[in-house]
């Protein structure tokens, strides 16, 4: 029965042709083009009315009086003269998805005539439904109401989907009493204090003007599976993973994938991408196969953070969307794969100054560049004190399965600096720090006809979760289905705290009449003599690094279980009520969602696990093993090797008694406080549905495969 169904699957995958995307216009025609962006906003806006809204952006000073209406105006001209029928406020609520409500342009009169309204209200204020949204007991405790506020600073853009067009509008999401409910609202806060620390330092550098802005560029890895492997695998199409799965003969090992040219269909599905990519704006830049089959990946140019999460979040809805119209499922969980690399998330950041220019840009000479090495200082201080912090930003039930799997780096939070960083930093520890040496930048490569290449300061070290790469860090730890604000708003925020206290040494140090640059270099020391166990050159991936990390007192959790509870920490909590960045009610209601979705994510999962071992797998074993017995009944003479179906008999045994005890532990799974909760679904269910699984892989190495109820790695990994 089920292999008919298998074959229906192959046999509708052949059929598939890759679908007309329409080619030929250039970059210059379709970049931007549904993006209302500041050029558009100047063409069509009166003077005055621009500058204020220049400043607005530029300067984050509040909209003046009357600006907004003649931009809602403008906005929306623009938009129905564009088609859009609708407009909507987008936000990122807690649960790190995207969240929009839609409203008509559409207004009639008192003689029944069409008329379109958009006031500067409507622009600037929306109210959801917000019950629908976890708010960790916030609203609750005050009013059942939450608000959309526009953030003037993300331009609004048109969505085009099947249903027409719609007007988006970039928003904050906040209670009635101003608790944030969303992700955006602690970035815009943790680049106003980055923003006001790192001006605290420059001023002292003689720049008291240097407008700061955080940049963040994020790699985003994905799979393309077949769509109509999804719709007969309720784990893919539900859980975003593989439950259950027998790693397949061939995986990853030859790297052929990663080398070889990308597969014509996902080349078209690419190019429709980056299409729609380039209509909003969004600066798509490379793409290219990742290590496991079936896996890519896309990254943009880097842009301001706040614009740079509100576009990672629409990639990751677009990439969705379009997957679906080209016969695919874009898989964006971390593991979707057992044996084969998972997907992450890098997320490269840097902070520059529009006088200035990117802070972490080493120059020509980093011997000599103080600030550069001030600012970098700030980063190894933030992530010594804080890395159980950036931990717990990346803590997902999904995130567990990759995190420290020899694919990615270790729980355990450190600094990449690379060789010649680091050796800066050892000098001026011992008091060598400006000594002349001579840094080769050139990479021989022994063909007098080849060109030199330029070597990268930061080199290339993989295993690390936190690399300096040449003029930025590289957070590698962050899940590719994550939103890279949490992240952003604790390097933010550890940065902006590591700058605050550089700038009471330095200014305590010139009060007392120490020059700035031997000012400086004591709070180099002393931030290397304190916080230099964080940094790490060798083996990310390696056995040792795990027992050296302790001994250096570096933490590691493991778990989800280990790192959530870190956001309950009084140094965190200090940390980001210091900063003004999350107030300690919001961040409780924040670890309390953390673990709450947590624990619903493991039992969706624990569900799914039951669901298709006892309708799917269960009974397709018996029937195997029915046959089989039959079969060797009725060859009874030839006394044949019965362990092939003995094994199975047994198996089918494990697979029976896993599922019950399952089942019982899910019964019991909601007793207790949310940390018991959050302990228990980590230790026991999770380990009662890999019990499950390990029964579940042995038999599908075994049973005839046209029995398989499920379509397997092989089919899934490599046809399309
Ligand atoms: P990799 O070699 O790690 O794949 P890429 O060159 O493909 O790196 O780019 C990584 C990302 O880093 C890109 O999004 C790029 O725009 C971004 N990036 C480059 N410079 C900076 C910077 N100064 N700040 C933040 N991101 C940056
Ligand atoms: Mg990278």
């Amino acid at each position: 029965m089920s292999v008919v169904k298998r074959r229906d699957i192959l046999k509708e995958i052949f059929a598939r042709k890759p679908i007309d995307v329409v080619q030929g216009k250039s970059l210059y025609e379709i970049w931007a083009t549904d993006v209302f962006d500041l050029s558009k906003m100047k063409n069509v806006l009166p003077k005055q009315i621009f500058k204020s809204l220049e400043k607005t952006v530029e300067v984050g000073v509040p909209l003046e009086k009357g600006v907004a209406d003649e931009i809602a105006a403008a906005m929306r001209n623009w938009a129905i003269s564009h088609g859009a029928k609708f407009y909507s406020h987008v936000f990122h609520p807690l649960t790190g998805a995207t969240a929009e409500k839609h409203d008509g342009f559409i207004a009639i009169n008192r003689d029944g005539e069409i008329l379109t309204e958009f006031s500067s209200k409507q622009l600037i204020q929306g109210e959801p439904d917000a019950s629908s949204f976890p708010n960790g007991g916030i609203r609750s405790t005050f009013e059942a109401r939450g608000y959309t506020a526009w953030d003037v600073t993300s331009p609004a853009y048109i969505m085009e989907t099947a249903n027409g067009k719609t007007l988006c509008i970039p928003t904050v999401f906040v209670s009635w009493t101003g608790e944030a409910l969303d992700k955006k609202t602690p970035l815009l806060r943790s680049n106003i204090a980055i923003s006001r620390s790192a001006n605290r330092i420059l001023k002292l550098f003689g720049h008291p003007d240097a407008s700061i802005s955080t940049s963040a560029g994020p790699e985003q890895e994905y799979f393309l599976i077949d769509r109509a492997f999804a719709a007969a695998r309720p784990d893919l199409l539900l859980a975003g993973r593989t439950l259950f799965g027998r790693p397949g003969a061939k995986g990853q090992e030859f790297g052929d994938h990663y080398f070889g040219a990308i597969p014509q269909r996902v080349q078209v599905f690419m190019h429709d991408v980056e299409e729609k990519f380039y209509r909003l704006g969004i600066p798509a830049k490379t793409h290219h196969n990742e290590v496991a089959p079936a896996q890519f990946e896309i990254a943009p140019l880097y842009e301001n953070s706040n614009i740079s999460s509100d576009h990672q979040q629409l990639v990751m809805t677009i990439l969705k969307n379009v997957a679906r119209k080209h016969g695919f499922i874009c898989l964006l969980h971390e593991k979707p794969f057992k044996g084969v690399n998972g997907s992450g998330k890098h997320v490269n950041w840097s902070i520059r100054s529009s006088v200035l220019g990117n802070l972490l840009d080493p120059g020509d000479t980093p011997h000599a560049n103080m600030q550069f090495l001030l600012f970098c200082a700030a980063v190894i201080r933030g992530v010594h004190k804080y890395g159980h912090l950036l931990r717990a930003t990346v803590a997902s039930a999904s995130n567990d399965h990759r995190l420290g799997q020899n694919e990615a780096p270790p729980a355990i939070m450190s600094i990449y600096l690379g060789a010649q960083l680091a050796d800066v930093f050892e000098r001026i520890c011992k008091g060598t720090g400006h000594a002349n040496a001579p840094i080769s930048t050139f990479v021989n490569i022994g063909v007098d006809s080849l060109p030199p290449l330029p070597k990268d300061p930061g080199d290339r070290n993989r295993t690390s979760p936190f690399a300096f790469t040449g003029n930025r860090f590289e957070f590698r730890a962050v899940g590719a289905s994550q939103s890279i604000s949490d992240s952003l708003v604790a390097i933010n925020t550890i940065v902006s705290d590591s700058l605050d206290w550089i700038a009471d040494k330095l200014e305590a140090g010139i009060a007392a009449g120490k020059k700035l640059e031997n000012a400086c270099t004591d709070v180099l020391k002393e931030i290397l003599e304190n916080h230099s166990a964080v940094i790490f050159n060798g083996n990310g991936y390696s056995e040792e690094w795990i027992e050296e990390a302790e001994r250096r007192g570096l933490r590691n959790l493991r778990t989800c279980a280990e790192a959530l509870p870190v956001l309950n920490e009084k140094d965190i909590i200090s940390l980001f009520e210091t900063q003004k960045v999350i107030t300690p009610v919001e961040l409780a209601a924040r670890y309390e969602i953390s673990i709450d979705q947590y624990v619903k994510t493991i039992d969706v999962e624990a569900k799914l696990v039951l669901e298709i071992a006892k309708t799917k797998i269960l009974p397709s074993v018996i029937a195997y093993l029915t046959d089989q017995v039959e079969c060797f009944e009725s060859l009874g003479e030839f006394r044949l090797d019965r362990s092939n179906i003995n094994f199975v008999a047994e198996k089918l045994k494990d697979l029976q008694s896993s599922v019950a005890k399952l089942e019982k532990d899910l019964d019991i799974s909601h007793n207790g406080s949310f940390e018991e909760q959050l302990n228990f679904h980590s230790k026991t269910i999770v380990a009662d549905m890999n019990a499950v699984r390990a029964a579940a892989d042995a038999l599908e190495g075994e049973v005839a495969d046209d029995f398989w109820p499920l379509p397997s790695y092989m089919e899934m990994l490599f046809i399309r």
